[in-house]
């Protein structure tokens, strides 16, 4: 059996208030992590999140509204955090967005939001967080990219490019952080049917007037040889795997969750 000796470990996971994110904090909290959510979301709503996986998984949460696309902003999450928590163990960045159209129509406003959210976020963080990582002798940076950072697809410049940037980082701080303790990896999931994804398939339904269960097979048979979405609590349990003693020479890669998506 596995053993991902995580318990009472301290874990940031940005972008955990909807899809891939959420499934993550929860396959973490279910390890016996204390998790600091951030996102975008009502007190409500998150509130609503944070009771839950208190109650279920008996853990201690926090949650930072710090906005991704602003360096100091980030920065400070990771302090507050390490204040808050009394440590910070594991390292998730996730938070992502999206938008697609040809290169040559790309708006540069949404160029820009892309890369500061899918790409220089997960810097800035790294860089507040492995002193913090150092210090402790052991730290955990999943980066959750993207099939989209090994292959490309049409009109998504800004998503491509910031994933293929996530994946070299990863490499980078993979090697200067080699021997330390400290592991990071990228995840690089295939469709998974999130709000995220939802929008590119009722963009398909629209296009094509057909319905949004024809849309969402069309997507995956277009690219997902495995006919099936990866689910968030999959993804949530690789980078649990990651995290735990299995994963100590494990670094600076990408694991690809794609249903063979990247072996064509
Ligand atoms: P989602 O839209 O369900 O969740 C995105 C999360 O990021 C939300 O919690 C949202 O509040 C947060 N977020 C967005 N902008 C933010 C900002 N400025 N500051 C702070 N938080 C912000 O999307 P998802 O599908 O769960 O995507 C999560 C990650 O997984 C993204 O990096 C995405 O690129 C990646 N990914 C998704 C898929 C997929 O098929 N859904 C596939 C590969 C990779």
């Amino acid at each position: 059996m596995l053993t991902t000796n995580l318990k009472d470990k301290v874990a940031i996971v940005t972008g955990s208030t909807s899809g891939i994110g959420l499934g993550i904090a929860k396959s973490l909290a279910a390890q016996g992590v204390n998790v600091v959510l951030n996102g975008l979301g009502t007190a409500k709503e998150v509130n609503a999140i944070r009771g839950e996986i208190e109650r279920t998984h008996g853990m201690r949460t926090g949650y930072s509204d710090a906005d991704m696309s602003k360096p100091e902003a980030v920065r400070g999450m990771i302090e507050a955090s390490a204040e808050l928590m009394g440590r910070v163990d594991i390292l998730i960045n996730n938070a992502g967005i999206q938008f697609t159209a040809p290169a040559e129509e790309f708006p540069v406003e949404k160029w820009d939001a892309i890369l500061a959210i899918n790409l220089s976020a997960a810097f800035h963080g790294i860089a507040a967080a492995l002193p913090v990582m150092k210090k402790q002798g052991w730290g955990r940076i999943v980066n959750i990219a993207s099939v989209h950072g090994l292959v490309g697809s049409t009109h998504k410049a800004a998503y491509v490019a910031a994933k293929h940037g996530l994946v070299g980082l990863t490499k980078v701080v993979g090697l200067e952080t080699a021997g330390t303790g400290i592991t990071i990896n990228a995840v690089c999931p295939g469709w998974v049917r999130t709000p995220l994804v939802e929008k590119q398939i009722a963009d398909l339904a629209d296009q094509k007037r057909i319905s949004v269960a024809e849309a969402a097979t069309e997507l995956l048979g277009d690219k997902q040889p495995s006919r099936g979405f990866v689910m968030p609590e999959q993804l949530g349990d690789t980078v649990a795997f990651l995290c735990s003693p299995a994963g100590d020479q494990i670094t600076g890669t990408s694991i690809a969750v794609d249903g063979a998506w990247t072996a064509q």
